[in-house]
This record gives C-alpha cells, sequence and structure tokens, in this order.
C-alpha cells in the first residue's frame, strides 16, 4: 500500500506543520511505512488553540443549542458507521490490533458518539426549593477550550470517548492523537468536516508529546486538558496545567488483580484470564497483568493456563485467525522484553513465552509470545510496575483476607476481577478492592454508559456515562429574586 500523506486539521483547513517537519507511521506487524504524517510542534498547537479559542467565543459556538450539537454527533456517527470495514483495517494497520478487536472498537466508537449525542439534549442542572421571593437554579456550561490527549493503545476509541463528550457538552477541542498511531483520528476528522462542524470547533494537531501535548498542557488559553496515558506523563501533565489552573482529567495506568477462588468456574475462569491480560497484545490499561490464585487451584489452573496460552494464534492482525497481534512499536517491544529479563533476574520463574517472534510471517514485525511469570513475590518490580505487554504475574493466596490484602497492594487502582461461584463472598471482595472499574466472573467489559477511571494513581476524575459528561462542564448557580423591592437592610 503507497503511504499517505496524513495532515493537520486547524480551524476547518488540513494543513501541513508549520516547520514543514514529517514523520513516518509504520504497520507493527511488518515495519512497513503506510503513511507520513504532519509532526506539528508547539507553533501549530497555539495556532489550533486560538482557532478553537475563537470558534467558542466569537463563532459562536457556545450558545449553539444542544439539539444542534446532537445533530451533528449523530451525523458524525452515521458518517463513521457507513465506513466502519475500512476504519476497522486502519486501526489493524497502525495499531497492529487483530481485526475482530478493531470491528469492536470501531462499533463502541459509533455508540459513543450517539450515546453523547443522545446526552447532549437531555434534562442536566438542578433547582431548589428556597424562600420566597427567591428562584435558584444550577445550570451546567461548557467549559472553553479543551486540550486533548490520548495514547497508542486504542486510537480510535478514546478519542471517541475523549471527543464525543466534550463536543455535546458544548466545548471546542484541540485533539492530539499518539504520534506513531494518527491515521484513524485523521480520517475521523475528515468525518467531522463532512458532519458539517463549524471551523474551529473541532482542531487536530499531531506530533510528539514533549512539544505539542506539553503546549496544550500549559497553554493559558487552554481550559480543561483531559489526558489519558502513563501515570509518569500524567504527572507532567498536571504541573504543565498548574500556570492557569486548568481543569484535568487524567486516566492512566493500572497494575490489575484477577483474583480466582477455588470454587470459581474452572474453564471459564482459565478463558477470561488470558482475555484479562492477552487481548490488544496485554496493552491495556485495564488489563489483568496480576492473576491471583487461591492456593488450592494452583497446579492445576497453571497447567491448563499454560497449555491454552501456547496455543494462542500470534500474527498479523489482518490475517484470518490471528488471536493476538504484534506489540505497536519496536521501542515498546524492547521495553516489554527489557521486563522479560527483569523478571528472571528477579528469581521469578518464567512459565512460557518471553521471547521475541521472528522470521517467516514474523519478519519486520514487533512480535513477542504470551509470557507468564509464577513463583513472583509482592516486592518483585514485575509484580509491580505496569508492563503494558503480553506479561502475566501469577501469585496465589491463602484466604479471602490475603486475596484483598495482595490486590490492593499497589500505587494503581484503575480495574479488578473476582471469579468465584459464592455470590456474597465476590460482593465482599469486589467491595473491598481499591479500584474504579470491577467485574465479578468477567473481565473487560465496558459500556459508554458507566464511569470508567481509577483511584490512587490510576487518574484524577472519570470518564464516560453522565460522568464523563459532567467532566466537561462548569456548574453555575443563578438565583433571581422574582419581588424586586428595596429590602431595607440599611437605614435611610
Ligand atoms: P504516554 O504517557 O507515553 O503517552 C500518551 C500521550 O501523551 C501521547 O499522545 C504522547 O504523545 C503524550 N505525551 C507524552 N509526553 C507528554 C508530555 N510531556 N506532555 C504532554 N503529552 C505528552 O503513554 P503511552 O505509552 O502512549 O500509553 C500507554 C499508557 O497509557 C499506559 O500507562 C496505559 O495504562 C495508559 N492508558 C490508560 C488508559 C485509562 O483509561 N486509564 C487507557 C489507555 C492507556
Amino acid at each position: 500500500m503507497a503511504a499517505q500523506e496524513l495532515k493537520m486539521f486547524i480551524n476547518g483547513e488540513w494543513t501541513g506543520a508549520l516547520s514543514g517537519e514529517t514523520r513516518e507511521i509504520l504497520n507493527p506487524a511488518n515495519g512497513e511505512v503506510i503513511a507520513v504524517s504532519a509532526e506539528g510542534a508547539e507553533q501549530d498547537a497555539n495556532r489550533a488553540v486560538a482557532a478553537a479559542k475563537s470558534a467558542f467565543y466569537e463563532g459562536g459556538w457556545w450558545g449553539t443549542p444542544a439539539s444542534e450539537r446532537a445533530r451533528l454527533l449523530f451525523k458524525a456517527a452515521d458518517l463513521l458507521e457507513e465506513r466502519k470495514e475500512e476504519f476497522a483495517k486502519l486501526e489493524t494497520l497502525n495499531n497492529g490490533k487483530p481485526l475482530r478487536e478493531a470491528e469492536f472498537d470501531v462499533n463502541d466508537s459509533i455508540a459513543c458518539f450517539r450515546y453523547y449525542a443522545g446526552l447532549a439534549t437531555k434534562p442536566h442542572g438542578q433547582t431548589y426549593e428556597v424562600s420566597d421571593p427567591m428562584q435558584a437554579v444550577v445550570i451546567r456550561e461548557p467549559i472553553g477550550v479543551c486540550g486533548q490527549i490520548i495514547p497508542w493503545n486504542y486510537p480510535l476509541l478514546m478519542a471517541a470517548w475523549k471527543l464525543a463528550p466534550a463536543l455535546a457538552a458544548g466545548n471546542t477541542v484541540v485533539f492530539k492523537p499518539a504520534e506513531i498511531t494518527p491515521l484513524s483520528a485523521v480520517k475521523l476528522f475528515g468525518i467531522f468536516e463532512q458532519a458539517g462542524f463549524p471551523s474551529g470547533v473541532v482542531n487536530l494537531v499531531l506530533g510528539a508529546g514533549p512539544s505539542v501535548g506539553q503546549t496544550l498542557a500549559a497553554h493559558d488559553d487552554v481550559d480543561k486538558i483531559a489526558f489519558t496515558g502513563g501515570t509518569a506523563t500524567g504527572r507532567k501533565i498536571m504541573l504543565a496545567a498548574t500556570g492557569n489552573l486548568k481543569k484535568i482529567s487524567l486516566e492512566l495506568g493500572g497494575k490489575n488483580p484477577n483474583i480466582v477462588f477455588a470454587d470459581a468456574d474452572f474453564e471459564a475462569a482459565v478463558e477470561y484470564a488470558l482475555f484479562a491480560i492477552f487481548a490488544n497484545s496485554g496493552q491495556v490499561c485495564a488489563a489483568g497483568s496480576r492473576l491471583l490464585l487461591e492456593e488450592s487451584i494452583y497446579d492445576r489452573f497453571i497447567e491448563r493456563l499454560v497449555q491454552r496460552t501456547k496455543a494462542i494464534k500470534v500474527g498479523d492482525g489482518m490475517a484470518e485467525g490471528t488471536e493476538m497481534g504484534p506489540l505497536v512499536s519496536e521501542a515498546h517491544l524492547d521495553k516489554v522484553l527489557s521486563y522479560v529479563e527483569i523478571g528472571k533476574a528477579e528469581g521469578a520463574t518464567l512459565l512460557c513465552g518471553g521471547n521475541r517472534l521472528i522470521g517467516g510471517a514474523y519478519e519486520g514485525g514487533y512480535y513477542m509470545e504470551p509470557t507468564i511469570f509464577t513463583d513472583a513475590s509482592s516486592d518483585m518490580r514485575i509484580v509491580r510496575e505496569e508492563i503494558f505487554g503480553p506479561v502475566l504475574v501469577v501469585q496465589t493466596f491463602k484466604d479471602e483476607e490475603e486475596a484483598v490484602s495482595m490486590a490492593n497492594d499497589t500505587i494503581y487502582g484503575l480495574a479488578g476481577a473476582v471469579f468465584t461461584s459464592n455470590g456474597a463472598k465476590a460482593q465482599r471482595v469486589i467491595r473491598k478492592l481499591r479500584a474504579g472499574i470491577t467485574w465479578i466472573n468477567t473481565y473487560h467489559p465496558t459500556y459508554n454508559e458507566a464511569p470508567w477511571g481509577g483511584y490512587k494513581q490510576s487518574g484524577i476524575g472519570r470518564e464516560l456515562g453522565t460522568f464523563g459528561f459532567e467532566e466537561y462542564t462548569e456548574v453555575k448557580q443563578i438565583n433571581t429574586n422574582l419581588q424586586v423591592e428595596p429590602i431595607g437592610w440599611y437605614g435611610s
């Protein structure tokens, strides 16, 4: 496939970087160049922020009726649906994930635009019964210019999660995808243009985090920064945001526990343990990367888990039957492989996997075997740090109390799951988990209707659902005097 040229979308126009710089975009399945992308920098981000500010105030986007915002978002969803096969292929081409996962992401993205299109016109705000002659109401208003930065693991879905609620709530946006996965975002902005969003309401800046991303996070005319990515980057965003005390929301990393009790449905728990860690090659913030097994089932469970892990079909995401694709980039693959060395050096037992896959169909791509470590103790780096790849670390527990304590022994608090056939025990354990997204006898399902986000160092705020909408609003109280006359507080 010939490399396509990817431009930025600023103030309703497609444009290259002011510097003229570009970046090659690679297919992780074979390392081939699939696109050449504009490489924006500070000055491009500044232009986009100016456009978004002008569209919000002078352009009249603030004040556009909710019904009109809903119409535009529904239109974007319809256009995306018409091209959903194309978008799924783009996502696989650029990110590497198996096509069946990409198809799921595209459908979820369409549903996200529809959910927020619908929510835009639903009742918001409150009224209070206060003493006569006063009337007190609270309304929600857009915040203004929102900077939005996302990672490379769900390029389209993360874009939908950011853009749909921000636009539904009446903000203007400057959006930055991860620099290595801009393909689907560029096409999505083509859809916004076609849907008819006014100039400057939706702006796309392509480029690196330390330049474009940092500019957005620090900019005085950006009223809110919404970020999804690593916890270390999240810290930098938070610091940069202090200049004008902009609103922030952060969706960060995780090291999520998947607790399996002896009374769980055995085959279901094994299958979900695989899905929890190996979906999207483990490049999932909510991945079940720590499997906590009740001691009594350890041997049997591990035997079955390893057997099934070895049978996972790793390959090009475009190929029929592929169950796990490559990692997103060579740099990321190297980072994940370095954790395999760390685990071995720490004394954990490498039960299976651990190697890069090379030669034949793997030539040029960033493939790795699904990997399992056991005999891991809680002080090891492979237990404590987010690896963000297909590396599962298994530990055992004696009883419910120890399971909860091990599960919570982490700086993160994004997600967690429990498998048991005892309903009361499931509820007890889930309620004690310090995490924002939890599952009982399942792993990974997520809904546009329900809030997504983490406790502790996994983030600040929530995306999705009404919670995610509210994060893009300011709250204003309006107190009205219905009997306008002097109150006689002061003497004449
Ligand atoms: P990353 O933090 O390196 O990059 C994420 C984005 O931030 C990219 O667009 C990048 O260009 C930008 N960025 C990098 N440095 C920046 C800076 N100094 N200022 C502003 N922007 C900057 O993360 P990644 O490696 O792309 O993604 C993996 C991480 O994302 C993992 O930690 C994962 O857990 C997290 N993640 C979290 C969620 C969630 O919902 N909680 C979802 C997906 C991914």
